[in-house]
C-alpha cells in the first residue's frame, strides 16, 4: 500500500522524528489553547472569504470570533491564552480589510492538494491544505496564514509554502508565483514572487530527505528542536516529553 504523508508529518519530522511515529501510532495527543485560537483565526478567514460579495462588518466578525473562542475548549482564564486572543482579536479590523479585494479570484480555502513522488523505487503521496489558493493581476496566488508570535524571516524560504506551492502546482498544472503570509497576530503581511528553483531545491533538500526518513522507519528522538518537548502534542508519551512536563511543573 502507497505511504501518504501530510506538509505536518514532514515538518514535525524535522523537528523530532519519534514525535511523528507517537502520532502516527493512533496514541492520543494533547490539543493546547495556541492551536485551538489559531483554528478560530483560520476559521474567521474563512468566514470573510465565503462572504467576499457581501462582506461582513467588524462588529460581525468579532461576534462569530467570541462564539467561537468560547467553543474551542480554550482556558480563557489562563494569562497567557487571554493576551493571546486578545492580540489576535486586535488584529482582526486588520485581516478583513487585508482579505476581500474583489479583484482576487478566490479558488479554494483549506482545500487538500496532492503530490506523488517516488524514494528509492517506492511511491509516495504527500498531500496538504493550503489556507487560500486565488487569482489575482493574471498570477496564482497561495496564502498562509499564521498566528503566531514569530515574524516570518523570507516567505520564498518558508517551508510551508514551498512544498503547498508544489502541490498546488502539480495538481492544477499551473505554477504558483506569488506567495502571501498573513499573520494578523502581529498585523503583517508579507509577499513575494515564488522561485520555481527555490521550490524545487527545497523539495531536493528537505522535504525528499524528511520522506525518505518515514519510509524507511527511522525515527530517532530529537529532544534538542528548537520548540522543546513541554509543547510537543505527544509529550506524555515519551521520556523527554515526560521529564520537559515535570520540569515545567516544578517550574509553575
Ligand atoms: S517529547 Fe520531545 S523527544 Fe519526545 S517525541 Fe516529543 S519532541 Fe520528540
Amino acid at each position: 500500500m502507497m505511504e501518504t504523508y501530510s506538509y505536518s508529518d514532514i515538518a514535525n519530522y524535522l523537528q523530532c522524528p519519534r514525535s511523528v511515529l507517537l502520532r502516527r501510532s493512533g496514541l492520543p495527543t494533547a490539543d493546547n489553547d495556541a492551536m485551538r485560537v489559531g483554528r478560530a483565526v483560520h476559521q474567521i478567514q474563512e468566514f470573510v472569504v465565503e462572504r467576499q460579495n457581501d462582506p461582513p462588518d467588524i462588529q460581525q466578525v468579532c461576534a462569530v470570533f467570541t462564539e467561537i473562542i468560547e467553543r474551542s475548549g480554550a482556558d480563557l482564564g489562563d494569562p497567557n491564552t487571554a493576551r493571546r486572543i486578545e492580540k489576535c482579536a486586535a488584529g482582526l479590523p486588520w485581516l478583513i480589510n487585508v482579505l476581500p479585494s474583489p479583484a482576487r479570484r478566490y479558488l479554494a480555502t483549506e482545500t487538500q492538494f496532492e503530490v506523488f513522488d517516488e524514494i528509492d523505487g517506492e511511491r509516495v503521496r504527500i498531500i496538504g491544505h493550503p489556507d487560500l489558493l486565488y487569482e489575482f493581476d493574471g498570477e496564482l496566488w497561495i496564502d498562509d496564514l499564521k498566528t503566531g508570535r514569530t515574524s516570518p524571516r523570507s516567505v520564498i524560504t518558508d517551508l510551508q509554502v514551498n512544498v503547498y506551492a508544489r502541490l498546488v502546482s502539480d495538481t492544477v498544472g499551473r505554477l504558483v508565483t506569488r506567495a502571501a503570509i498573513t499573520n494578523p497576530y502581529r498585523q503583517e503581511a508579507f509577499t513575494a514572487a515564488l522561485d520555481q528553483r527555490i521550490v524545487g531545491a527545497t523539495w531536493e533538500s528537505t522535504v525528499r530527505p524528511a520522506l525518505r526518513g518515514m519510509l524507511t522507519a527511522v525515527w530517532p528522538c530529537n529532544p534538542a528542536h528548537v520548540y522543546g518537548c513541554a509543547g510537543c502534542l505527544v509529550a506524555e508519551h515519551c521520556t523527554f516529553g515526560q521529564a520537559a512536563l515535570e520540569r515545567q511543573g516544578d517550574e509553575d
